[in-house]
């Protein structure tokens, strides 16, 4: 039977102007939702068909299968009361990029494929660069340059990548060491295992008293290393540690990894992107010295998922470890060299045009704008702060730097767990918890695009009234 699509330009104009009025209504009323999905495991999947349908259905009713099958299993990510985890903030300007971008459905692996794709990327890498303040040696115009991937976690594999290329030939993998802080993201010791080193090549640096990464102890790490004849070869350093913001010390990090020949990449995926207002510019503090450097506009910079930035001082032993040529990739431009192509600065070959929507973000906002957004949010955490430090059946436990507030019930891990699960339960917001020290510790993250003081105030008073 000839194919027939489903849907000709007209009934595509009709339907996309109705599901952005979804969206639309849908943010209007994400803030009556419960926050946190009501559902059990299986709940969803009990109202999808087992099997996929014979023939092809009206539009209509798939649309209306939205609300009635997908928004009850949801948990409501862009509701102004979402204090959970970190945001991952999807403003209207980086939804219509995410629009175009599927609707352009350019596939960006070489520049070729679509030059607009990777030099649109290329600029918005040097944008972000100026925007935040940082090194001029991750400029693309240098030796280093910038590239948009879909994580921080992929970032930190091909981070560790260049860096075991960096010293293949010298070394056998098996004597390789690499180190983060015990209190780094667990994407670091994934990519130490996606590398094929072992997990026990990865040491885990103990914290300080604010679980920042101590850097004597990650000499003593490394000299131990030495002299039984490994070899340091990697570090991960985090501004802004999943658990409490904390900051490693990258200055004196990167002293260590200067004496000691290793790779310092420096993970700041959430908290990097607070350098766009020049008062947390601290947060680049010692990346004139790292060899690359990742920040997520997807969680706090007004981007929707995915778009993590990642920038590297020399892009040789990236391109070395990554990049496989077969003849059909060829092409003229690639061959006379001055191009980029982004494939080989990532694990797949095939890439999204994620630049666009960036780029609708940062035009549309301007730095002011992306300044104010960040600004308003670490000021709501402080008064957030300064209200639970205030209450005698609440702790702050670790410095409010960025959005983050951590906090704990005096009472002990069960009333935090209870205080939690009650809050979670209401619908009217969602914080998750971490363990600090050994106990638990409970996270409310300000960050999401809707989010207003009226909403912060809402949580501090249900905390309250559960104290
Ligand atoms: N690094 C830090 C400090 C994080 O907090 C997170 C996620 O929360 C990640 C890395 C992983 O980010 P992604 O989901 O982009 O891999």
């Amino acid at each position: 039977m000839p194919y027939e699509p489903p849907m000709d330009g007209d009934a595509f104009r009709r339907a996309g102007h109705e599901l952005v009025d979804w969206i639309a209504d849908y943010w209007d009323r994400v803030e009556e939702l419960p926050v946190l999905a009501q559902v059990g495991p299986g709940d969803i999947a009990e109202v999808i068909p087992a099997t996929a349908p014979k023939t092809g259905e009206p539009w209509e009713t798939i649309v209306a299968d939205v609300d009635r099958v997908i928004v009850p299993g949801l948990t409501h990510w862009q509701s102004p009361n979402f204090f959970a985890y970190f945001p991952a903030n999807a403003s209207p300007e980086s939804v219509l990029g995410e629009l175009l971008a599927a609707g352009l459905g350019v596939q960006g692996m070489l520049w070729a494929t679509s030059p607009a794709c990777t030099e649109l990327e290329t600029r918005m890498c040097d944008w972000m660069l100026d925007l935040l303040g940082l090194p001029d040696r991750f400029r693309s115009t240098g030796p280093g340059g910038g590239v948009i991937l879909d994580s921080a976690s992929s970032g930190a594999l091909i981070a560790l990548l260049a860096a075991r290329e960096r010293v293949a030939g010298q070394w056998r993998m098996g004597e390789l060491v690499a180190y983060a802080s015990e209190h780094a993201h667990s994407s670091a010791l994934k990519a130490v295992k996606i590398a094929g080193l072992q997990p026990d090549q990865l040491r885990l640096i103990p914290g300080d008293g604010e679980h920042a990464m101590d850097p004597v102890a990650l000499r003593d790490a490394m000299i131990d290393d030495i002299v039984e004849d490994r070899r340091p070869f990697f570090v991960q350093a985090t501004t802004g540690t999943t658990s409490s913001t904390a900051l490693d010390p990258v200055p004196a990090i990167a002293a260590v990894c200067k004496d000691h020949g290793a790779w310092l990449h420096v993970d700041g995926a959430f908290a990097g992107v607070a350098a766009v207002a020049h008062e947390f510019r601290f947060v680049n503090e010692g990346l004139a010295r790292a060899d690359s450097y990742s920040v997520n506009p997807h969680k706090w910079l007004l981007t929707n998922f995915d778009c993590s930035l990642f920038w590297i001082a020399d892009r040789q032993p990236l391109n070395a470890a990554l990049s496989v040529t077969p003849e059909y990739l060829r092409n003229a431009a690639s061959d006379a060299g001055g191009v980029i192509d982004y494939r080989d600065w990532q694990v797949p070959l095939g890439r999204r045009f994620r630049a666009l929507k960036l780029w609708f973000v940062i035009r549309s906002h301007g730095a002011d704008g992306l300044r104010s957004f960040i600004r308003n949010h670490v000021a709501l955490a402080c008064d957030l702060d300064a209200r639970l430090a205030s209450h005698p059946a609440f702790e702050i436990v670790a410095p409010t730097r960025f959005s983050l507030v951590t906090f704990r019930h005096v009472g002990g891990d069960a009333e935090n767990e209870r205080i939690r699960d009650a809050i979670n339960a209401s619908g009217r917001a969602y914080v998750t918890h971490t363990v600090l020290d050994g106990r638990i510790v409970l996270r409310a993250a300000i960050g999401a695009v809707r989010t207003e003081a009226r909403h912060v105030n809402a949580l501090a008073e249900l905390l309250e009234s559960l104290a």
